[in-house]
C-alpha cells in the first residue's frame, strides 16, 4: 500500500489515486479519508482507492447550479454518478461519452485534477474506461 501519511487534498501523496481511510475496528472504508470512522468512531488508517470502478448510478445535470459553480458561462449538461470501487462507492463527474450514452456497470477509470501551488489535488472526474491503458 502506498504511503499516504503526508497527503493532503483528496489525492493519495503519490498522486495516482484518490485518498481514503478504512476503519481500523470495524473495517469500514470511506472517502474522503477522515480521522474517525463514521459508523463506529475508531480511528482510520488512510489508503489509496482503487483507480478503476464501475458506474453504480448516475444522472444528468441539465441546469446550471447556483453559486459557487464557476463553470464556463455557456453551461453544458453533464453527468455526475456514483462509482463502485468494491469496498466503497465514491461520487463524481462522468465524461468520455455523450451524457445519455451511460449504462449502469460501465467500467471507469480515474483521472486527477492538477495540483495546487501547495501540492494538493481537490478534483478529479470518472472517464469512460473502455479498456485501454490509462
Ligand atoms: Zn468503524
Amino acid at each position: 500500500m502506498a504511503d499516504t501519511s503526508t497527503a493532503r487534498g483528496l489525492a493519495a501523496a503519490d498522486h495516482d489515486a484518490l485518498l481514503g481511510a478504512r476503519c481500523t475496528a470495524c473495517d469500514v472504508q470511506i472517502f474522503p479519508a477522515q480521522a474517525a470512522c463514521p459508523r463506529c468512531g475508531a480511528p482510520t488508517a488512510d489508503c489509496a482507492l482503487p483507480e478503476r470502478g464501475v458506474l453504480w448510478s448516475w444522472t444528468v445535470q441539465r441546469f446550471r447550479p447556483k453559486p459557487p459553480y464557476e463553470g464556463p458561462d455557456e453551461f453544458e449538461p453533464y453527468v455526475v454518478g456514483y462509482v463502485d470501487l468494491g469496498d466503497v462507492k465514491v461520487e463524481g463527474r462522468l465524461d468520455g461519452r455523450p451524457v445519455d450514452a451511460w449504462t449502469i456497470g460501465d467500467p471507469v477509470r480515474l483521472e486527477l485534477g492538477a495540483p495546487d501551488d501547495d501540492g494538493a489535488v481537490w478534483t478529479y472526474r470518472w472517464i469512460a474506461d473502455d479498456g485501454g491503458a490509462s
